[in-house]
């Protein structure tokens, strides 16, 4: 077992919304994941980052509602993992740009900023392993405010 492999039992959400490309300025989706059900953090709603490996049926879930979801090389970390690429430009937005300071895509500070991400459900079978960091603190705010949509 490794450490960074996360066992996660359903539900599993993808989140997202639309930004400017920070290189060209085109608009382009962001997605990331959010699992309130983590083993082993009691029960805290996890913001998923850095991903480096997904099941199948996730990842296919994903990437046909946004194909700019890929493996990617980040210069930043050294290494490959899912990041979200610019349709126009193919820049990445590094994971760090978009969870990492408050009033970040995926790091909310209020109701407000919650409110502009969408919330999917990802139906997937049992639990899952997906090799990944986390975060938590903002996830329960995406989860109450976020716009659910099927
Ligand atoms: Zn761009």
């Amino acid at each position: 077992m490794d450490d960074d492999c996360l066992t996660i039992s359903p539900p599993i959400y993808m989140v997202g919304m639309k930004i400017g490309c920070w290189r060209c300025g085109e608009r382009m989706p962001v997605v990331a994941l959010l699992a309130p059900t983590v083993e082993g953090t009691d029960d805290q709603v996890c913001v998923l980052l850095d991903v480096v490996s997904l099941p199948k049926d996730v990842l296919g879930y994903v990437q046909k509602r946004v194909p700019t979801y890929q493996l990617s090389y980040s210069k930043t970390v050294q290494s490959k993992y899912y990041a979200n690429v610019c349709p126009k430009c193919r820049i990445l937005s590094g994971d760090f740009f978009l969870h990492s300071e408050p009033g970040a895509p995926f790091f909310p500070t209020c109701a407000e900023e919650a409110g502009l991400l969408y919330l999917a459900e990802i139906p997937v079978q049992g639990p899952v392993r997906i090799r990944a960091g986390f975060h938590v603190g903002t996830g329960r705010l995406i989860l109450k405010y976020a716009k659910r949509i099927p």
